[in-house]
């Protein structure tokens, strides 16, 4: 018998998650389609200059989470972040220190992306990977954003408890629109480096002054949530064309470059009422910031909160 278990997206939920499993002496396998770890708490060079493009910064309200974070800080992956006077932490040097540190250890492949879950009928699961053929499971995490999630399983012919099914497909997405900015000299953004306005821009981010990137003038900007959805799908010179005027009062060098990111899913618009979902029939669970919140704290915790679920159903292989 079988007796990995897959966990899918190393983000902060899957990492921790899988993290988890593995010190509990369970074998664990993540696939990741994309190159890099950590999902959405992302980091892009363009040229010497680094953005985080992703999540800005992470909170730590919840006892078990802030005891991990204190961690990360003693080893130098993270550190306090007080723009805008809140407690914030960021990772350093940027977003990704933390899920990188993470997957030391772990089984990870990148660049594995799964397109289908069947279940088999002697009970494990096979997954379709595209480019590398089928992986079998005895057991099956999903972290990626829901709609991902739920595709893979109709993919694959899977049908989930019709009231599973109906809370986890009601839960929807906003996207955002990012763009990084370089401009020919600092940004002047005020002393912390961010600014919030009122109009289609949500926040805007200097990533040196933030001390994640080495160039003067690397600015992160996110559109709010609906110009994110009316303009999801037009051409990069047509966003930068809506959004660059609307922060150039705020900026006083001019941009010498721009690069469009598009994140479909980068806040879930509801939370699912607990934690996790786990079918012990199935052998299936979920994870992710739609059950914690829509923050990298409620995604860890959400990882963590499967881990505890697993845990206890897991025989050493
Ligand atoms: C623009 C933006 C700004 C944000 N700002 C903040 C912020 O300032 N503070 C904050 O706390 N949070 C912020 N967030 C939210 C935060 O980033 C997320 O809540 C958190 O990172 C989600 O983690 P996760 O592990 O649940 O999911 P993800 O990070 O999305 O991880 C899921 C992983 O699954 C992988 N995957 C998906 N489908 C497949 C497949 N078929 N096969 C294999 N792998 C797959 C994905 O590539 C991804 O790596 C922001 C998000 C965005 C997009």
């Amino acid at each position: 018998m079988n007796k990995t278990t897959v966990v899918i997206g190393a983000g902060i939920a899957g990492l921790l998650l899988a993290r988890r499993l593995q010190d509990a002496g369970g074998d664990v396998l993540v696939l990741e389609k994309s190159r890099g770890f950590g999902g959405r708490m992302a980091t892009k060079r363009v040229g010497p200059a680094v953005f985080d493009q992703g999540a800005q910064y992470f909170t730590a309200k919840d006892q078990r989470f802030a005891t991990l974070v204190e961690d990360w800080c003693s080893r130098g992956l993270a550190a306090p972040w007080t723009a805008g006077g809140h407690r914030r932490f960021v990772g350093r040097p940027s977003m990704t220190a933390v899920p990188k540190a993470l997957a030391e250890g772990l089984r990870v492949l990148r660049e594995h992306k799964v397109t289908a879950a069947h279940r088999h009928e002697c009970g494990c699961w096979e997954l379709d990977v595209e480019g590398h053929g089928m992986v079998r499971a005895e057991r099956l995490l999903l972290t990626a954003p829901l709609p991902q999630s739920l595709a893979l399983l109709a993919a694959g012919g899977v049908a989930l408890p019709a009231a599973v099914e109906s809370d986890l497909s009601a839960i929807q997405y906003n996207p955002c629109l990012a763009l990084l900015l370089t401009l020919d000299g600092p940004s002047g953004l005020p002393p912390e480096g961010v600014a919030m306005t009122d109009g289609p821009v949500r926040w805007l981010v200097d990533n040196a002054t933030k001390g994640v990137s080495p160039v003067a003038g690397s600015v992160t900007v996110h559109a709010e949530p609906d110009f994110s959805a009316r303009h999801y799908a037009a051409a990069e010179p047509e966003v930068t064309a809506l959004l660059l005027p609307e922060i150039a009062g705020l900026l006083k060098s001019r941009p010498t470059g721009v690069t469009l990111h598009r994140w479909r899913y980068c806040e879930p618009r509801t939370v699912h009422p607990e934690p996790m979902v786990w079918l012990p029939d199935l052998a299936l669970g979920f994870a992710g910031d739609a059950f914690g919140g829509p923050r990298v704290e409620g995604a860890a915790l959400s990882g963590l909160a499967l881990a505890g679920e697993v845990i206890n159903v897991l025989k050493p292989s």
